[in-house]
């Protein structure tokens, strides 16, 4: 018997589980992530374990998607469609695994005897080939195919001719998208032969077309997708085809339905790319299910350069005799399953916006995330870069944010989930006096995105991360200086870094953190001592790091040490000679100079070399094996546009710091031309010249290729 209260959950599951169908497959505009989706599903499926009596067929886990709404024409499947179970732990791939030779072991397959269960009958026979590798292929237990984040599409072709695009929709009935699906290039409107066939796919977005579309959302002031998934699904389900065909949508097929005369899937995929049907290149036969474990590894590494979104790998039985014999259940096939990635978009809380004051005096907002995991670590804050940035994404403190991972590391918000505001959130507004000492921000220049607190000196926010800077891994890497151990010593030991090298024990132990219960000092304040003793040494551009210089990076300060003997000779270089080097644009080589001039700054550097600081690149020389490599060296790069991530002038920076050249205007010398929001003529320019037009996504991934 059921008691009332399992029967309440379960009802409740249900309810939400349905809300958020309805949400993501009909108006492709999800109120829950993806993992609280899972988790719901998965708790529901256990309940219905624990006490069978719950399930009707109306469970969501007899069911496939979502029921129609009005909108397309609802039209039945010639045979059914179904979902994926999934797992999320390796080691539940064996289960499935026992289960796949469990029944291989029961059944002698003879493809000459193979009888259809669908409704749909085709012959490939005319088309069967025997080509060279199909007895290596076929030795394979298992296709391995990347799960692509799309949507499902059934594509009906009879006589050959493709009469019908289907979306997968509750799996007996789809919606009737055949006009979009016809502005999919890649899609053959016509098969070979004369063939009735249903070829199931999925249609997606690429990355660069997904954020070209976003860029023409944003342009249009029209709310922009958080996904290339929901993207995909807006895309196709279009009421005027040629919005659909105007948005670049890809398609791969990774199934067939019908009577095969083929003995395997891999067999199939290689027939539909004959006819010209587009198969992921990313799919791979492999013999064992350890094999498919290592291919899941493989591409969880290489997740975020594959050209499109994935959220998993899925294992099918290659042997369609097997897959006939496993059979379905009301959901699933028993012949696949999806292994699932951890997330790379969580929903969470934005508890509050802050701000932090960095070591040139930066002023940048950050948010205070109610933590959550995402891809392996607790995330519970994510920088806003700044205030330009969060009236554009029109982030409000107490909004359910979406929060993904950039290039898989940096914790990233995408934007609100506008649907679950309740009106008590509240809009960020920037301070006007530094958070750490009080004086009033400023902008540098007019159109800068940053504020600044101009207080170089004395602000104490600004000395601690300054300290953290330079005992930082490509700086001086003095391991025994964490972050408190920074804000310890600004307490009441230093105001400057200038006298950073003089420390000693009695300094030290004027700070109860530095200082043991018996009142001695602590075993890691001596070995901060000895750390300090042993980064007078260092190389020349670790030390260059270390003093603060505005832009100065381990990309500068590689360049400057190459082109310049010791630290006197650059600090006696004027701008001009700086930016003779090849690398270094007149707005670092002024912004280098200038450090230099200041007296303060040269009162540090004699205090350094009191101490003991070495500061001529010889002892670099001989560490430095290897010349400078850097990712944008001798690539004329022109920016244009509303970036996302960068103001004008710190694009600037960055393509100089990596060894590319800015210039204004397109030319046949140009190499890139990166594009924002609003890229106006000088696009028209570039596509007329064939100059390569780059995206910021394509851009940060060339600054992460090797050099
Ligand atoms: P699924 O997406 O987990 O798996 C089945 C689908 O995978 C197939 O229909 C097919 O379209 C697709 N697929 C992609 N590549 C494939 C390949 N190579 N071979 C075979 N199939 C491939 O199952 P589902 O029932 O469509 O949706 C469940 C998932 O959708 C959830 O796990 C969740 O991620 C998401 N979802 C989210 C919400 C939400 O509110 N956020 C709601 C519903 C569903």
């Amino acid at each position: 018997m059921l008691n009332q209260e399992v029967k309440f959950q379960w009802e409740k599951l249900v309810a939400q589980i349905n809300q958020d169908r309805i949400a993501y497959y009909i108006h492709d505009n999800p109120v829950s992530s993806d993992q609280e989706y899972d988790e719901r599903m998965h708790e529901l499926l256990e309940l219905e374990r624990q006490f069978p009596d719950l399930v009707t067929q109306n469970s969501p886990s007899q069911r496939v998607g979502a029921q129609l709404e009005v909108g397309f024409e609802a039209v039945p499947h010639p045979s059914r469609l179904y979902s994926l179970d999934d797992v999320f732990e390796m080691d539940k791939l064996d289960d499935f695994d026992s289960a796949v030779d469990h029944a291989s072991n029961s059944v002698f397959v003879n493809p000459g005897t193979l009888s259809s269960d669908s409704h749909t009958s085709f012959n490939l026979e005319a088309n069967k080939h025997e080509d060279s590798n199909s007895e290596k292929i076929d030795a394979g237990k298992y296709l391995c195919e990347l799960k692509i984040d799309g949507l499902s599409v059934n594509l009906v072709y009879q006589d050959s001719f493709l009469i019908k695009g289907l979306t997968r929709g509750d799996g007996e009935v789809g919606e009737d998208v055949t006009n979009n699906i016809y502005t999919i290039e890649s899609i053959p409107k016509r098969l070979p032969g004369s063939i009735n066939i249903e070829v199931r796919g999925e249609v997606f977005l690429a990355k660069k077309d997904f954020e070209t579309l976003n860029r023409q959302q944003e342009e249009l002031a029209k709310p922009l997708f958080a996904n290339p998934r929901n993207a995909a699904a807006g895309s196709l389900r279009q009421k005027d085809p040629k919005v659909s065909a105007s948005r670049n949508l890809s398609f791969y097929a990774h199934g067939v339905a019908g009577e095969v005369d083929y003995t395997k899937q891999s067999q199939v995929y290689e027939l539909f790319h004959e006819w010209g049907i587009p198969i992921s290149p990313y799919n791979r036969v492999v013999n064992t299910i350890e094999d498919a474990k290592k291919y899941i590894e493989e591409y969880g590494d290489k997740r975020s350069e594959i050209e499109y979104e994935i959220d998993g790998v899925v294992i099918k039985v290659n042997d369609l005799g097997l897959q006939r014999e496993l059979g379905f259940t009301s959901r699933i096939p028993r012949w696949a399953i999806a292994y699932k990635y951890p997330p790379s978009q969580v929903h969470t809380k934005l508890l509050d916006i802050q701000t932090q004051v960095g070591r040139t005096g930066r002023v940048t907002p950050f948010a205070i995330l109610d933590p959550q995991v995402l891809s392996g670590s607790i995330v519970s804050r994510a920088t806003l870069h700044n205030a330009f940035e969060i009236e554009r994404k029109d982030i409000r403190i107490g909004d359910t944010v979406i929060l993904q991972k950039a290039g898989d590391v940096i914790p990233q918000i995408v934007g609100p989930v506008l649907k679950l505001r309740n009106g008590t959130e509240q809009i960020f507004q920037m301070p006007t006096k530094c958070p750490s000492c009080g004086a009033l921000l400023v902008y540098e220049k007019l159109g800068d995105a940053d504020l600044r607190c101009p207080n170089s000196e004395d602000c104490p926010a600004q000395l601690v991360e300054r300290v953290i800077n330079l005992a930082s891994r490509k700086a001086l890497d003095i391991e025994a200086l964490g972050d408190k151990s920074a804000l310890a010593l600004c307490e009441n030991i230093i105001s400057s870094i200038e006298n950073f090298f003089d420390l000693d024990e009695k300094q030290l132990s004027q700070n109860a953190f530095f200082v043991n219960l018996s009142g001695e000092l602590s075993k890691n304040a001596r070995e901060l001592l000895s750390q300090i003793r042993q980064a007078k040494t260092k190389s020349l551009d670790r030390k260059l790091i270390a003093l603060s210089i505005r832009h100065v990076g381990p990309n500068y300060a590689k360049l400057l040490v190459k082109h310049f003997p010791d630290l006197d000779t650059l600090a006696a270089a004027n701008p001009d000679r700086l930016a003779e080097i090849n690398g270094i644009g007149p707005e670092v080589a002024l912004s280098i100079f200038d450090w230099f001039q200041d007296s303060r700054h040269q009162a540090i550097i004699q205090s350094w070399k009191k101490a003991g600081v070495t500061f001529d690149s010889d002892s670099y020389r001989s560490n430095f094996d290897s010349d400078v490599k850097l990712p944008l060296f001798g690539l004329t790069i022109v920016p244009t546009g509303t970036l996302e991530n960068f103001t004008r002038e710190s694009i600037k920076v960055t393509i100089e710091s990596n060894g590319g050249k800015v210039t204004n205007s397109v030319s046949k010398n140009t190499d890139y031309l990166l594009i924002g929001k609003n890229a106006g003529s000088k696009l028209t320019k570039a596509q007329q010249l064939g100059v390569k037009v780059i995206t910021e996504l394509e851009f940060v991934q060339l600054l992460e290729s090797p050099a």
